[in-house]
């Protein structure tokens, strides 16, 4: 088919056949088809929709359209997670020196921050020194050495990917399931890993606001992953609030060693444990979850899980007497706690506007071409649930100046919620979570 008839066919509902997909995919990385033609046919599949099949064979295209990673030599313990992005999420720097602990090998590759959501390499950076562009045989060894690496795309891993995502950007595309489950799972499965779990957010200040949207993305990129033979695993958890205390980047690392010394928010604790958990049973099926948890527990009780954080930064460049000692982790000029404007229980915190504060303090991106400053961002006094006094700080500010500060002050306070009484305990952060019987493990 020629890219008028793939855009004529969708346009009237018709199903692509596999073939016709991944020449359409080689074509359009090849520069052969004109943008214009590729912008009509996303929308033609915004509109229309594309079914499993197409789905599955549109991600195999884009997964083709690049290098894809041989982690096969590593053996079977090879795990790899994604998280659909929220805010504070610092899980990565958890899961994966967790995950390395129980013996699994993770080997990650990671994204930078963008508009609201942070990313692992810009937390990662805040180590002075750190490397995170390592060379695909680096990146390999080092997984082989450590059980853990976390590094940015050496290799352009599916190209095709950030050709599409820039028409769908700017043509109102984006928020279709099918394209969002290909433009990710192009990516998880050109990165090699035999077992993939997905962290899928809802809530606001997360890509999937409503729960049945959540579900649907998580079930196309478990499809797409089982037609593909990857055993997979997924996690739907909330993100109305911020992960954890911390949002900004050496503010998340530091809760993230917190954490990995059996030390860190209930929330961060109770997901990265069911991540672990997850990406431990579909390593091996026959891993009783019951026993799991206290061999988790066990790990971060016993620093083997920090150690593993620990021996990735001195892999990668990076001094890990950082980790030892995080006070000596650059640090904002500016602290200032915001005390309450008045007393009552804490209904609920902005993830978005919180998030959207730290961007402006210099913590994110709002274009690709920003450089984030490492040290600035916010830390949550309060949680969901808490009882607070008017006057009592509920909020830490780490700005870079006394004007930065003064810039976002009343935006920070507006996202705190107070109620008079008490409401319903906070609900769980975990909604569910399960691994794929369909694919054969
Ligand atoms: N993240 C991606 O990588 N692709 C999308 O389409 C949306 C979120």
């Amino acid at each position: 088919m020629t890219p008028l008839e793939m855009i004529v066919a969708k346009r009237d509902g018709a199903s692509h056949r596999p073939a016709d997909l991944r020449r359409f995919v080689g074509a359009l990385s090849a520069g052969e088809v004109p943008d214009y033609q590729v912008a009509a046919w996303l929308m033609a599949a915004y509109l229309r929709g594309l079914d499993p099949t197409e789905t599955a064979a549109l991600t195999e295209a884009m997964a083709d359209s690049g290098r894809r990673l041989d982690l096969s030599g590593l053996g079977r313990g090879v795990v790899d997670k994604h998280s659909t992005g929220g805010v504070g999420d610092k899980t990565s720097l958890v899961v994966g020196p967790l995950a390395a602990a129980m013996g699994l090998t993770m080997a990650k590759m990671s994204g930078r921050g963008l508009g609201h959501t942070g990313g692992t390499l810009d937390k990662l950076e805040s180590i002075p020194g750190l490397r995170v562009d390592l060379a695909p045989e680096a990146f390999i060894d080092q997984a082989r050495r450590i059980g853990l690496v976390i590094a940015g795309q050496s290799v352009d891993l599916a190209p095709a990917d950030k050709l599409l995502y820039a028409l769908r950007d700017v043509t109102g595309t984006v928020p279709s399931i099918p394209l969002i489950a290909a433009s990710i799972m192009s990516k998880k499965l050109a990165a090699g890993a035999p077992a993939i779990v997905l962290d899928v957010k809802v809530g606001v200040g997360a890509f999937m606001r409503r729960l049945e949207d959540a579900e649907q993305l998580a079930e196309a990129m478990i499809g797409i992953g089982r037609r593909s033979g990857r055993r997979m695993g997924a996690c739907l958890s909330r993100m109305d609030g911020p992960l954890g205390r911390s949002i900004g980047n050496t503010l998340e690392l530091r809760e993230a060693i917190e954490t990995l010394h059996g030390q860190g928010p209930a929330d961060l604790h109770e997901l990265s444990l069911t991540l672990v958990g997850l990406l431990l049973v579909l390593a091996d099926q026959s891993a009783r979850p019951e026993h799991l948890r206290d061999a988790m527990e066990a790990a971060l009780r016993d620093g083997s899980a920090l150690l593993r954080l620990r021996r990735m930064v001195e892999a990668q460049g990076g001094d890990p007497r950082f980790i030892d000692e995080p006070d000596r982790l650059p640090q904002a000029a500016v602290v200032h706690s915001l005390p309450a404007a008045r007393g009552g229980w804490v209904a609920g915190l902005d993830a978005l506007g919180l998030a959207e504060t730290a961007v402006a303090l210099g913590a994110g991106r709002r274009t690709k071409e920003d450089s984030v400053d490492h040290a600035v961002g916010l830390r949550l006094l309060v949680k969901p649930g808490d009882r607070i006094e008017q006057g009592r700080p509920w909020i830490e500010i780490h700005a870079s100046s006394e004007a930065d500060l003064a810039a976002v002050t009343d935006q920070v306070q507006a996202t705190l919620a107070i109620s008079a009484s008490p409401g319903p305990p906070p609900p769980d952060v975990v909604i569910r979570h399960w691994v794929d019987t369909g694919a054969a493990l």
